[in-house]
């Protein structure tokens, strides 16, 4: 998945996404997205332009 924040752009690779059974649609459950976002956070700190991460539980 990919965030941008300020100036940072971070792509997540490996990101457990879970599918709607209803309309298909992908989205991430609660744990999981508090995860990215602290791992992104990181990366908006160092000011990093564009960063590339692998999910880490
Ligand atoms: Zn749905």
């Amino acid at each position: 998945m990919t965030l941008e924040r300020s100036e940072s752009l971070i792509i997540i690779k490996g990101v457990p996404a879970q599918v709607c059974t209803d309309c298909g649609e992908y989205y991430l459950d609660e744990d999981v997205a508090s995860q990215v976002y602290a791992q992104a956070e990181d990366s908006v700190r160092r000011h990093a332009e564009v960063e590339i991460l692998h999910y880490a539980a």
